[in-house]
This record gives structure tokens, C-alpha cells and sequence, in this order.
């Protein structure tokens, strides 16, 4: 709009005053500032806690306030390796320096090395790599529909996967269609059909749910997104009978709970349960940088013929470089091994919290959920002002979730602020 005269919209002030802070002291703007572009200039897709980050390192992140901060989301688990891990850090800036992205026409010098080491630490055939957690997801029920048309000979068009009340799988419109979210899909349809939904941890459900066209059960092992939901012992062995009795694929959403975070290489290593697909991302990317997976065994993933699937920034040099950098430092720091112990010791603290606003804590690993009974978000932002970074899941649960690197008397730093503010 053309200014005439005197500014009279206080709005078009405002960011008339914004643009010109922008242009001639981005390095002054603050806090207030940010959240104000941020809000004018960007889709409100998100409510973030008023903290602007500046800097991060292991687990620790600091603000443009020079406020200091343990983060306990981790960036909802990608951080499991601890913020700019120098070792990940290295890979993906030696790699940035010579290799750009050449897409999928050619081959790259990290994309074989990085594929072998993935599929050999999932002890699977192969691997299919792509960028998003989402899209890895939308990857695995490609993969099921092909298996159940191509192998067990369900008529086109007819497939079904049977997917879990309360899931989280990601935002593509597939997936928010067999969401149980009324947030997550309403006002995005029509929607994919072909799936199917049961009450999660009952297996009762999930047996009468499976039919001749099933070809696949996709769960995630414990449901992160829907508060920390731990299923009772024995389901996952339960998921894996009837998926053999009935010739259906098991497909494990491990891209919040698989690498480490819950004190496992996988969640389903819990009950020694091996899936035919994982489905893999956020921590795969080291917290640097997107990297999906879907791993399983050649019947499955060795179907896809050229063509058939892809994506241009699927398994890049750089994505590569990441993630065997993630993996080395997997093993090299024993990370599954620390989360186990590190989330006992933690769980054990956190149950001596005497509060009367706790309903249930519960979790595996460094993946704790504490259940209020009253809304979380503003205990989260009490814990905030003590220097501890944290995000409410579902309205009243806190989601705990710090990197695997953490140390006990970080742990005990924590308590001392979570103590505080929920015995308040
Ligand atoms: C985060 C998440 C996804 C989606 O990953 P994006 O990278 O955000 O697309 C899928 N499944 C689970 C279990 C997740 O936690």
C-alpha cells in the first residue's frame, strides 16, 4: 500500500518500525523484536516459548539475552548426540566445503559407505533414504502397499494398514488423515483412505482389526506425541505373532524413540522384537541436519524399481556425512548405554518429587513424561525462568527429554528447579 502523509494504522507502523530495526540493526534486535517478526511475517503454526536462540552446545543452549538454559526437549528428541557434537559438526562442514548436492541421478562418495553402515547397524538388507521424518513415513506405507499388491496378492486398491488411536506419524495429508488429533486434521481433507485405527496397547483390538487386505500394522513403540504412552509388556512381542500368523508387516515408527533415546538402540530392542521396517529420522540428522530412513529386508524395500519413488535431497553427500558421523558417535560415547542409566537415575529423582500435582511419571530411557493434573505449559514456563528448557505434550503433560550426553549432576541441577516448581 502506497504511504500517503502521516502513518495512521498503528499496525503498519509496527512493521514499518520492525523492517527498518531489521535492515539497520539485525545484531541489536530483541527478544520482543524477533517474536514480533516472527508473528508478522510467518504462519502461526507454532506457539514457541519466548526464548530466542543464539547459541547451543551439548546440552546446553544460551538466547540473544545471553540466558543460559538446559534444554530438555532436545528438538522433540533430535539432539540426542548433544548440540553441535563436534565430530558431526566436522562431517557435515568438510563435506559442505567440496560436495554439493549432485540429486539422485548420480551417485555421491558418502551415499554407499553411509547406506551399508545404516542397514548393517539395523542388521536389515537395505535402506531407503529420504529427508523428513514424514516423509520417511509416507516412504514405509508406499513400501507396504507395493509388498501387500506385488507379494501377498491383495487385490488393487485394496490395501489397508492399520494404524494406532493417538499416533503420530508426521503433517503430510496421508498422515494427518488417520490421525486421532482433531487438531492435526480438521480442515485438511479429503483424505487417503485405506487405513484403519484401534485403541492403542490392545491387542484384542488390533486382531479383529486385521483382515485379508491388511498388509500392514504401523505403531510407533512407545507413542512420544500423545504424552509418553508406554504400552503394557509383551504388546510389541504380540504385534510381531500376529503380524507373522497373519503375513502382514510390522513397521515401527522409531523416528522419536529409535538411536539411543530410550535407553536401546531401538524401542522394540526392549522386548527384543525386530520389526520388518523401521522407519527412522530426527536423531539420525546428528540435530544438524534432515535425515529419514526406512530400513527393512530385500522383500520388502527390494521391490521399488527405478522410478517408482525418490526424492532430490534424499541421501545427498551431506545428509550422509551426518549420519555416519551419528552413528560412529553412537557407538564411540555408548549413547544407548548412557540414556538407560542416566533415565533410571533421573526416574528415580524425579518419583522422590513430593507434589501434589503429579498424576503419573513414566517413560524408558531419557524419554520421561510427567502427568499433571491441571495444565503444564505454565509449570514449563516456570522452569524457564529457572534456566531449564522444556515443552508441554497433550495440555498437561511435560515432556522430559534431555540429550543422552547428560551428565548426572546436570540431571541433578534439573531436579533442583523441576522440585522447585512443581512442589510450589
Ligand atoms: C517427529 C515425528 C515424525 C515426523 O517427523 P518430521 O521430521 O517432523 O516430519 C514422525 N513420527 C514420529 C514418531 C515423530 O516423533
Amino acid at each position: 500500500m502506497p504511504r500517503t502523509g502521516n502513518v495512521t494504522n498503528d499496525n503498519d507502523y509496527e512493521k514499518f518500525r520492525l523492517m527498518s530495526r531489521l535492515l539497520n540493526h539485525e545484531n541489536e534486535l530483541t527478544t520482543e523484536e524477533h517474536l514480533a517478526l516472527n508473528d508478522e511475517f510467518g504462519a502461526h503454526n507454532y506457539l514457541p516459548l519466548p526464548v530466542v536462540y543464539e547459541r547451543t552446545k551439548g546440552v546446553w543452549a544460551w538466547d540473544i539475552d545471553g540466558n543460559k538454559y538446559l534444554d530438555f526437549l532436545s528438538a522433540y528428541s533430535s539432539q540426542n548426540a548433544g548440540y553441535c557434537h563436534p565430530k558431526i559438526v566436522k562431517a557435515l562442514c568438510d563435506t559442505a566445503k567440496h560436495l554439493g548436492v549432485p540429486s539422485r541421478a548420480f551417485l555421491s562418495e558418502t551415499q554407499g559407505p553411509f547406506t551399508a553402515e545404516l542397514a548393517e547397524f539395523c542388521q536389515k538388507d537395505m535402506v531407503l533414504l529420504m529427508n523428513t521424518g514424514a516423509e520417511a513415513v509416507e516412504t514405509a506405507i508406499k513400501t507396504a502397499r507395493l509388498w501387500g499388491y506385488k507379494t501377498k496378492g491383495v487385490p488393487e486398491g485394496k490395501a489397508e494398514i492399520i494404524v494406532m488411536d493417538g499416533n503420530f506419524h508426521g503433517r503430510t495429508t496421508t498422515i494427518v488423515g488417520f490421525s486421532s488429533e482433531k487438531l492435526y486434521k480438521d480442515g485438511f481433507g479429503p483424505f487417503t483412505p485405506g487405513f484403519v485405527s484401534v485403541p492403542y496397547g490392545d491387542d484384542r483390538a488390533l486382531y479383529n482389526a486385521i483382515t485379508p487386505n491388511t498388509v500392514a500394522i504401523l505403531f510407533e513403540p512407545i507413542q512420544g506425541e500423545a504424552g509418553i504412552k508406554v504400552p503394557p509388556d509383551g504388546y510389541l512381542q504380540n504385534i510381531r505373532d500376529m503380524c507373522d500368523g497373519d503375513n502382514v508387516l510390522m513397521i515401527a515408527d522409531e523416528i522419536q524413540v529409535g538411536l539411543g533415546r530410550t535407553g536401546y538402540r531401538f524401542a522394540c530392542d526392549h522386548e527384543e522384537v525386530v520389526p520388518d521396517l523401521y522407519i527412522l529420522g530426527k536423531a539420525l540428522g546428528g540435530g544438524l541436519y534432515p535425515v529419514s530412513a526406512v530400513v527393512g529386508d530385500k522383500d520388502t524395500l527390494g521391490l521399488f524399481i527405478p522410478g517408482q519413488h525418490g526424492s532430490t535431497f534424499g541421501a545427498n553427500p551431506i545428509a550422509c556425512a551426518v549420519g555416519r558421523a551419528y552413528l560412529r558417535v553412537y557407538h564411540e560415547e555408548d549413547l544407548a548405554y548412557r540414556s538407560k542409566n542416566a533415565g533410571e537415575y533421573f526416574m528415580k529423582k524425579l518419583r522422590e518429587i513430593n507434589s501434589p500435582y503429579i498424576k503419573e511419571i513414566r517413560g524408558r530411557g531419557l524419554l520421561i513424561g510427567v502427568e499433571l493434573d491441571r495444565a503444564a505449559r505454565p509449570f514449563c514456563e516456570a522452569l524457564k525462568e529457572l534456566g531449564l528448557l522444556c515443552k508441554e505434550t497433550h495440555g498437561n503433560i511435560i515432556r522430559l527429554a534431555p540429550p543422552l550426553i547428560i551428565t548426572q549432576k546436570q540431571i541433578d541441577w534439573a531436579i533442583k528447579r523441576i522440585k522447585k516448581v512443581l512442589e510450589a
